[in-house]
């Protein structure tokens, strides 16, 4: 009978990720998760999609079946929030005062949301996004014709504002900097959503600054820095998460822009790893030290953190890949765009709701935007984790199969 007692805290996707693969790896210790929030790891990606528009219920966002943790015998300790990590005694404390002993510790605490203390953000119709409690919230404040301000337009605003949309709100986003989605798009896509938003009838006002909430026992507007006026019921701010490390920091493990861990997926104590939202890690593939917000990494070295964990250690070197759904687009992000210096359509970004954005630097794809383009997603996808790149003089002739512009590193 082993000893041994591997537990995971935080409740998402990276925790689901170890457990599961620990059990697969042939882990045959005790396995606990502890996560501060009440439900069962579930999928977070709909909360602002799926789930707030009404499509899909709370069980339908669950990761696996409470079935899945009771054959696998994976202790689920629910609505607790670990506040200390001995690592000494290798034991944990909780926000009740309650402890609970390792010999092997997973951190996976996630992200947590930039909170801009904007006068009147107390008010309640003031929301911010990253939870099932959350959208539970907002939704109480969703009414068909009323008005709803989106402050951000970054993945999470324009998602929010289409699924408030879909829900009969009118809709303004504010976004401080020149386009949407600049920290992570070309200006095709940012001109490509902006326009299929106002087709939507969403009110999208760039270079604004946010100056006041305002209300009176309840939001009932904002005031921008030049005066505007917006009256509303609703207020969802989403401007970016900070990844949540303060236990690490705590613990005297190596924090910097996320819990540091190497390609095991271990941090400087080799009893502790980390996985997901909360990492900052080196990618191979773009030789880079990044932190990534995305299931496909929290998936994903959650398995390489369960390997180590288990006595197999295995190198993380997978294509970073990332999606977003609003109204009917589906967009497919394979691989880091980060430092490109070209972009190259294949498609028209000014009519019509489909084509791909090649990105390259000194003529080398580093990734591919694909919206509704499962096919150029899946392709590049393949191609840029084979390391091949494609001539970017080409990309935009549609009379060459996609097929044929990857050529071999
Ligand atoms: C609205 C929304 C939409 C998204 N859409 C997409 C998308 O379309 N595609 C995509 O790839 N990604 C998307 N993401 C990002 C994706 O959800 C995250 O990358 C993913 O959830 C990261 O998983 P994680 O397990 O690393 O951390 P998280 O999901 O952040 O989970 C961390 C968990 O740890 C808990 N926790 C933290 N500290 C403690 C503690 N001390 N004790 C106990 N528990 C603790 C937290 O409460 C939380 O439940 C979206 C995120 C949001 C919020």
């Amino acid at each position: 009978m082993s000893t041994e007692h591997c537990v995971i805290v935080g409740g998402s996707h990276a925790a689901a990720s170890i457990a599961a693969a620990l059990r697969q790896e042939g882990w045959e210790g005790k396995i606990s998760i502890v996560g501060e929030e009440p439900h069962m790891p579930y999928h977070r990606p709909p909360l602002s999609k799926a789930y707030f528009c009404g499509e899909k219920n709370e069980h339908e966002l669950l990761i696996r079946p409470e079935s899945f943790y009771e054959k696998n015998d994976i202790d689920l300790v629910l609505g607790s929030r670990v506040v200390g990590i001995d690592r000494e005694a290798k034991k944990l404390t909780l926000h009740d005062g309650g402890e609970i002993p390792y010999t092997k510790l997973a951190l996976t605490t996630g992200a947590k949301v930039r909170k801009i203390p904007f006068t009147g953000h107390e008010l309640p119709g003031v929301h911010y996004l990253r939870d099932l409690g959350d959208v539970d919230e907002i939704k109480k404040y969703v009414t068909e014709g009323a008005s709803a301000v989106i402050v951000g337009g970054g993945y999470i605003g324009l998602e929010t504002a289409a699924s408030l949309r879909k829900l009969g709100m009118k809709v303004t986003v504010l976004e401080a900097m020149s386009r949407v989605l600049q920290r992570v798009t070309a200006p095709e896509l940012s001109a490509f959503y902006t326009r299929i938003h106002t087709e939507e009838g969403v009110d999208i006002r760039t270079d604004v600054t946010l100056e006041e909430i305002t209300g009176d026992g309840k939001v009932n507007g904002v005031r921008l820095a030049d005066g505007t006026v917006i009256d509303c019921k609703l207020v969802v701010i989403g401007v970016g998460v900070i990844p949540e490390t303060e236990l690490a920091e705590q613990a005297g493990l190596v924090v910097n822009n996320g819990i540091v861990v190497n390609e095991f997926a271990q941090t400087n104590d080799p009893d502790i790893v980390a996985a997901g939202d909360c990492t900052f890690h080196h990618n191979p593939i773009y030789n880079m030290d990044i932190r990534l917000e995305s299931v496909q990494n929290a998936t994903d070295q959650g398995r390489i953190a369960a390997k180590t964990l288990c006595g197999n250690p295995t190198a993380y070197s997978a294509l970073p890949w990332f999606w977003s759904d609003q109204y009917d687009l589906k967009l497919q992000i394979a691989g880091l765009s980060q430092g490109y210096d070209q972009v190259v359509v294949r498609g028209d970004t000014t009519s019509g709701r489909s084509f791909a954005a090649f990105y390259f630097k000194e003529g080398r794809l580093l990734a591919v935007d694909a919206v509704n383009s499962p096919k150029e997603f899946m392709m590049c996808k393949k191609a840029l984790a084979a390391g091949q790149t494609a001539d970017p003089n080409k990309v935009a002739d549609l009379s060459i199969e996609l097929k044929d512009l990857f050529t071999a590193p």
